[in-house]
């Protein structure tokens, strides 16, 4: 079947690199896109480092402005896809007005979630999913001398750094019993924490928020689990995100955590593709278990794989996941899935913040972990994608050098 139109929800990293993907692979045909945010598309990762930082001054688009006229890109910004009607092929908006597909790609993204804590919807609790909220910290920046960070993810710790940067008491409370413990080693979570302590930040771990009492004076106490609480005056709600699948399962798809695709990223329902933070896939590097996973790698390589395959080049989703994170000097790279490791090597010293962790899992590495070591994260890419397996002992080893064990 030809295609004449493709639409596109959401304009994150995988919603714009998918059009124009398939601009640049040769796509003649209508192209819409579909953002619910009125701003020209834009970069997340900044919006809790450089852009923090920066005062705000220093947005990242995703793409020139003009990108999208050049190529023939319909950007509808600040607008809403309500409804998919599957047997029309066609998708509603707010407002009513109706555009056909003949191909649809759901890239909705996720947003924070909301665990049920009374008091959450006090003015104090700021968040960080899209620029308006990374703005309204940077507005508040000043009355913040106590922070009370829910959540001890990547995005509350890189707020966490940028806030104690800043002198402010911060303080972090996570459920779990280490830091990022979600997607990252032991080691790593332990160098983390003493990083985070070591620049003053508090953070208790296997604590939980109960309830934030509001005190009238514009300031709140977060009370804990153990019976204690912190005053504070502002709390970043940072507890992980949820998938945003609500049109999917109104259009009947199949959801489960994620919008559910096949290898090839096409969801129950043929005509329609889904990736990035929405979609739960089949991952060649977990056995086809599926996975849904929220990085910009994930994202882009996902478009630019639907946008030819929309072509007509049919190709199973196999890239290799990678991943990183700022906080303070630290700087986190991930190459691979960590998940069900069990055994780690260290390779260099955590004491001189330049290390890496390999990750293996039945004696097969999986993943590589580096901490301001950006060579190793280069190679432990391509060895993973190629397979080679690295003894511990020669991960280990200082003199191996890793990028010549590449397999051409
Ligand atoms: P999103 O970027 O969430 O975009 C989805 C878009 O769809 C949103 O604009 C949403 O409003 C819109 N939308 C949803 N529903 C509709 C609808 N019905 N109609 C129209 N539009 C709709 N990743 C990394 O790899 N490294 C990092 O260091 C890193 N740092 C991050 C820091 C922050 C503060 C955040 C929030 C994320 C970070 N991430 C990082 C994660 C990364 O940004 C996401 O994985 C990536 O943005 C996912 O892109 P996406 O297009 O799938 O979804």
């Amino acid at each position: 079947m030809s295609i004449e139109t493709a639409v596109v929800v959401g304009a994150g990293h995988a919603g714009v690199e998918l059009v124009h993907s398939l601009r640049k692979d040769g796509f003649e045909g209508r192209v819409v896109l579909v953002s619910a945010e009125p701003e020209f598309p834009y970069q997340r990762p900044p919006l809790s480092k450089d852009f923090l930082k920066g005062g705000g001054t220093n947005l990242l688009l995703l793409k020139a402005e003009a990108l999208y006229e050049k190529m023939g890109i319909e950007l509808m910004r600040g607008r809403h896809v309500e409804e998919i009607d599957r047997d029309a092929r066609l998708v509603r908006l707010d407002g009513g007005e109706t555009i056909g597909y003949d191909r649809l790609a759901l890239a909705t993204g996720a947003r924070n979630r909301r665990p049920p804590i009374p008091g959450l919807d006090d003015p104090v609790v700021l968040e960080l999913r899209d620029l308006a909220d990374s703005r309204r910290i940077l507005e508040r920046l000043d009355g913040l001398d106590r922070v009370a960070v829910i959540g001890a993810g990547f995005i509350g710790l890189e707020i966490a750094a940028f806030l104690a940067g800043k002198g402010k008491h911060v303080e972090v409370v996570e459920l779990a019993s280490r830091v990022m413990a979600r997607a990252v080693s032991e080691p790593i979570s332990d160098y983390f924490l003493a990083h985070h302590r070591g620049m003053g930040t508090t953070i208790r771990l296997e604590t939980g928020v109960t309830e934030i009492v509001h005190r009238g004076d514009n300031s709140v106490q977060v009370v804990l689990s153990d019976g204690s609480a912190i005053d504070a005056a502002a709390v970043l709600l940072a507890a992980g995100v949820v998938p945003n699948v609500e049109l999917a399962v109104a259009a009947g798809l199949e959801v489960n955590d994620g919008i559910v695709v096949d290898e090839f990223l096409r969801t129950s329902d043929p005509a329609i593709a889904a990736l990035g933070d929405c979609a739960s896939f089949p991952c060649a590097y977990l056995g086809g278990d599926y996975v849904r996973l929220e990085s910009v790698q994930n994202a882009n390589d996902q478009a630019r794989l639907i946008a030819k395959q929309w072509m007509g080049a049919e190709a199973p989703y196999t890239a290799l996941p990678w991943f990183w994170s700022h906080q303070g000097e630290a700087r986190l790279q991930i190459a691979g899935l960590g998940l069900g490791y069990d055994q780690t090597v260290l390779r260099g010293d955590p004491a001189e913040h330049k290390f890496s962790v390999f990750l293996y899992r039945g004696g097969k590495l999986i993943a590589v972990e580096s901490l301001n070591a950006s060579a190793d994260h280069m190679a432990a890419r391509k060895l993973i994608e190629k397979g080679t397996n690295v003894p511990p002992e020669t991960a280990a080893d200082p003199a191996t050098e890793l990028k010549k064990l590449i397999v051409k």
